[in-house]
């Protein structure tokens, strides 16, 4: 185990349903999590091979934190991306983490193909594959409560799973981990249903006696007083992250009707505050947080056949209502919820699904599609259209729904529409038009997500005040510490509590000497691994273009951007980036 050894890796052929074990001492330097699934990755891509090629591997890793420290809670996915092409990077809590560590494995690599629908039964005797064809074609609920009937564990497994979007190989589509969390963004649910895999479940008994229970009790109580002890408490655990509602939009960063503005007149109708009001029905954590910041709506309404009512289960967080609400004109607490059921049943990425919508919408509006494209009459606010347009997203009726569930770079390149499509980094937009340092920082970052360097947060926090090498500066040093972090691997939520000089302490009372110097530098190497693998994948620096017009349209947080200044930017993030990555 990569708590005290080497790092322990499940190997999963699919082709021919076997499976082995390796103790690979040489992994340990990479810490885990993101680090060994890079390296893995190194090791196993098919490099010539399209995204969906049988060969392509899936990479689940840990880190020596999981389970062990407060908010260790994530895994973490590496794969090719069906949707950019390019380097996919994903993450997803709930009991994933704790129920790889019990069943023993810090990193899981699946390739081949099964030869019919199969589901992985994974635990501490090695792998079971099983028949999936009874759960084939189910939505990811269905499936969800198929599998915890068929399977034991309760408590102590975790059910990672795809719907009909990944079946189908529909490159938005993601994968649900028990119900409330998600491997999202970036197609990794399209890589399951190439496979043939429809979901695994992984559970374990083993139990890790701490060496040094002094040490490790005195750093877990820092850790955890931090995490509980400061205002990240109030944020995410009261009113959740979807609080982001109203603060976006009173700073003009919230997007909304496809960024034709950064406002949402109706916000308050869909703000964190009014869920909680009208739906909360539980406060869930992931397993190892005392935090907990997952919000449980209850979404009832009137039964089809008249029979009374039915109810549904669904957690609300900012991301979804941003995608499903302002940015699709939806506004109402009951609207967002019955969109939000529909992309969670199909094993879509909400904030893709969202974003092309939007983009889908206006594209109508405009004339640059029609509605023998759109088969239903799209329009913001309409709820029922956007319902219909995601069963065809998941399930697509024509060449229409076929392209634009490859993303919006795909999409434009057919049906034109570039200058609102809103891209950044070859796929759709997280919810923050705060300013330059999001803009940039989606684009630049290895996996192109707004996580990769909070550029979003120095957006927020700085407004404005800065210089343009200080705002570059920050991009690099967040990612290559976000490199080290999600090693670990832990919820960037107490990204606080783990400061450079904690986190070295934490991993000595584990037993293994390292100091802050040697984690930064680690993670620049890791850093400088995924761009060797995105320049073998065919992606460069070079190849980030300007961001659609429409970013330049609409009024910031920041108030209007400049693509002159942004390309000023971008050019200096080049100039930098080698020297830093070396350094
Ligand atoms: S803060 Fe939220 S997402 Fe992070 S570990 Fe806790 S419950 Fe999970």
């Amino acid at each position: 185990m990569i708590l005290e050894g080497p790092v322990n890796v499940l190997k999963i052929d699919l082709e021919s349903s076997s499976w082995k074990l390796e103790e690979r001492e040489d992994l340990v330097g990479w810490l885990g999590g993101v680090g060994v699934a890079t390296q893995l990755f190194m090791e196993e891509a098919a490099w010539d091979k399209p995204p969906l090629a049988p060969e392509q591997p899936i990479i689940f890793a840990i880190g020596p934190f999981s389970g062990i420290y407060p908010l260790a809670t994530k895994v973490v996915a590496v794969f090719r991306s069906p949707l950019t092409e390019e380097w996919g990077e994903s993450y997803a809590g709930m009991r994933a983490a704790i129920a790889l560590r019990f069943a023993g494995y810090d990193a899981v690599v699946i390739k081949g193909k099964a030869p019919r629908p199969t589901y992985l039964v994974i635990d501490e005797k090695g792998v079971a594959f099983k028949d999936a064809r009874g759960v084939w074609g189910l939505d990811t609920e269905e499936t969800g409560r198929l599998l915890r009937e068929f399977e034991g564990g309760r408590g102590r497994r975790s059910i990672w799973r795809i719907g009909p979007a990944g079946e189908n190989l529909v490159p938005l589509a993601g994968v649900n981990v028990d119900t409330y969390r998600h491997f999202g963004r970036l197609g990794l649910g399209a890589l399951l249903g190439s496979k043939n895999l429809k979901a695994l479940v992984v559970l374990g008994n083993r139990s890790y006696p701490i060496k040094n229970p002094t040490a490790y009790n005195r750093v877990y109580e820092k850790i955890y007083r931090a995490v509980v002890g400061t205002p990240l408490l109030s944020k995410y655990h009261y009113i959740g992250t979807a609080e982001n509602i109203l603060a976006l939009n009173a700073q003009g960063s919230l997007p909304t009707l496809n960024l034709k503005a950064s406002r949402f007149e109706k916000a308050e109708e869909v703000s964190g505050e009014r869920f909680g009001r009208e739906s909360l029905f539980r406060i869930l954590a992931c397993a190892g947080c005392p935090l907990g910041c997952i919000h449980v709506g209850v979404y009832r309404r009137p039964h089809p056949k008249g029979a009374g009512y039915i109810s549904t289960t669904l957690a609300y967080d900012y991301e979804p209502i941003y995608a499903l609400g302002p940015m699709l004109g939806l506004d109402a607490v009951d609207k967002v919820y019955a969109l939000l059921r529909e992309v969670e049943a199909s094993g879509l990425d909400v904030i893709s699904t969202g974003v092309v919508l939007a983009w889908a919408t206006e594209a109508l509006e405009r004339g640059v599609v029609s509605e023998k494209e759109t088969l239903v009459p799209l329009r913001f606010g309409a709820v029922e259209s956007y319902i219909q347009a995601t069963q065809y997203l998941a399930q697509p009726p024509n060449d229409f729904y076929r392209a634009l569930g490859r993303g919006l770079r795909y999409a434009t390149r057919i049906y034109g529409g570039e200058d609102f499509a809103l891209i950044l980094g070859g796929h759709e937009m997280a919810g923050y038009h705060t300013g330059y340092a999001f803009l940039l920082g989606q684009s630049v970052g290895a996996r192109h997500s707004h996580l990769c360097n909070a550029g979003y947060s120095f957006d927020q926090t700085r407004k404005g005040d800065y210089t343009p090498e200080e705002l570059v500066q920050y991009l690099l040093e967040e990612e290559a510490w976000r490199n080290v972090l999600n090693s670990l691997v832990i919820c960037l939520f107490a990204r606080k509590a783990y400061t450079p000089e904690v986190t070295a302490e934490a991993l000595q009372a584990l037993g293994r000497e390292t100091d802050p110097q040697e984690l930064m530098i680690l993670g620049r190497k890791i850093l400088r691994q995924k761009w060797e693998a995105k320049k073998r994948l065919g992606y460069t620096l070079d190849q980030i273009p300007l961001p659609p017009r429409r970013y330049f349209e609409t009024p910031s947080g920041q108030g209007l951007l400049d693509p002159e200044t942004y390309a000023a930017l971008l050019k200096l993030y080049r100039e930098k980036f080698a020297s830093f990555l070396n350094a």
